[in-house]
């Protein structure tokens, strides 16, 4: 017997029919033996309907309320699929957020968990033999009491949460696709699954743009030790072996991977913009003076460019911020214009990120310049290079992506035969 947390995101449970498909999972793993807390999204569309509801009412509102609001969309699918599960004759009670309660922080929208009280959930598995079903995505603010939210994508981390408080087995999310690829399977049709991911590879891909878990996730999971493993939803359930190995992707730590390639795989993001700040004096305090003022608005600078200063007294600088803040950072440089002091400011929002991705290039020169060679022979020009460790990004022209992507899937040999 084991303790299960099995999470189902918003296309697994788009409907009452796909709710169904979803219980005879559960069941699955209920009739196998198996203690089994589940964690469901909101159907999909949902969450943006409720933020574009949000927005519609005010533009500019309070995030609490938001909360309130966007927090609903979970709360349903929650008590639907536990009134599903009784009529299959499985015990099942649904659970929100506050009831457990999972505190966070109180940065709403945004909020991180502090704490998961998973003691109750625990007992029922014991006394009652009894599933809880989760809403994802939400928690409580540990002093307000008031709803908040994980931020987009965040039931992944909700699930991972209560996997590490009640000490589960296996944190299994099932989505709709069946693992972690080396590139979007959307877009690069070549692109192959991978069987395991290493935390710190699935932690830059996932924050470089691989949407399909919630980067807060891949870090509860590298701190807590979860086995995440990501598997496809529209398995028939009747066809999986509780007991064999289902096709997908394990994370895991990066002693577990045997076959360590030197490039894992390939993210992409185009929810990017570029800021240069043309003939910016050259002198002590001028980046200060630039991205103090950023941090303070809370605004997350990526790729940073500094040329050196060809006349000694002028230089040009670009750097990268989200694509949502883009106006705001206009607006937070040109009202600092009088400290920094620059001729003038150019900016794009039609760019885009690529970032190659792999622990093997700890112990591998060359990789990233191989890229710039495939890049240039498909005439892709890179405004921004960054590099690190284990991953490094370019920043092109936004119409250019999934031809960059490409080209580096086949350039790294990842293309599946
Ligand atoms: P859910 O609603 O189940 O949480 P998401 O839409 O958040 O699902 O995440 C799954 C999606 O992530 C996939 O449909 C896929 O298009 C996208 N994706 C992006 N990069 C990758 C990748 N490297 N591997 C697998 N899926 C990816
Ligand atoms: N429903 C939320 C969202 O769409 C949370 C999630 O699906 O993980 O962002
Ligand atoms: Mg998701």
């Amino acid at each position: 017997m084991a303790r299960l947390v099995m999470k189902f995101g918003g296309t697994s449970v788009a409907d009452v029919e796909r709710i169904r498909n979803v219980a005879r999972h559960v069941k699955r793993e209920v009739d196998a033996g198996h203690e089994v807390a589940v964690i469901v999204s909101a159907m999909s569309g949902k969450t943006n309907e409720l933020v574009a509801w949000c927005r519609e009412a005010a533009p500019l509102h309070d995030a609490r309320e938001y909360d309130a609001v966007v927090a609903s969309g979970e709360q349903v699918t929650a008590g639907l699929l536990a009134i599903v599960l009784e009529g299959m004759n499985v015990n099942a009670r649904s659970w929100q957020g506050w009831q457990l309660p999972i505190l966070t922080s109180n940065a709403h929208a945004a909020a991180r968990i502090l704490d998961v009280n998973g003691a109750e959930l625990v007992k029922r598995f014991k006394e009652r033999k009894e599933v809880a079903v989760i809403s994802g995505f939400q928690g409580m603010h540990k002093e307000t009491g008031r709803i908040t939210t994980l931020g987009r994508g965040g039931s992944d981390t909700s699930a991972v949460a209560i996997a590490a408080a009640i000490r589960a087995d296996r944190c299994d999310i099932y989505t709709d696709v069946d693992g972690v690829y080396t590139t979007d399977p959307r877009v690069v049709p070549k692109a192959h699954r991978l069987d395991k991911v290493a935390f710190e590879e699935m932690l830059e891909l996932a924050s470089l743009g691989a949407k399909v878990l919630q980067v807060r996730s891949v870090e509860l999971g590298m701190v807590h030790n979860v086995r995440i493993f990501v598997r496809s939803s529209f398995d028939k359930p009747h066809d999986i072996d509780p007991h064999g190995t289902p096709p997908g992707t394990l994370i895991c730590g990066e002693e577990e991977i045997v076959e360590q390639q030197v490039v894992t795989g390939i993210a992409f993001s185009k929810d990017e913009a570029q800021i240069s700040i043309r003939r910016v004096q050259d002198k002590p305090g001028v980046a200060a003076a630039i991205f103090g003022p950023l941090a303070e608005a809370s605004i997350n600078v990526d790729m940073i460019v500094q040329n050196v200063s060809s006349d000694g007294a002028t230089t040009d600088l670009t750097f990268t911020v989200p694509a949502a803040d883009y106006e705001r950072s206009v607006d937070v440089i040109t009202k600092a214009r009088g400290a920094i002091g620059y001729e003038r400011l150019d900016g794009a929002t039609d760019v885009a990120k690529v970032s190659v991705i792999g622990i093997g290039m700890r112990s591998h020169a060359g990789v990233a310049a191989q890229a710039f060679q495939a890049l240039a022979s498909r005439n892709i020009n890179i405004r921004a290079i960054t590099t690190s460790e284990i991953k490094f990004s370019v920043l092109i022209d936004a119409a250019y992506t999934e031809l960059a992507v490409r080209t580096l899937h086949s350039l790294y040999g990842l293309d599946k035969a």
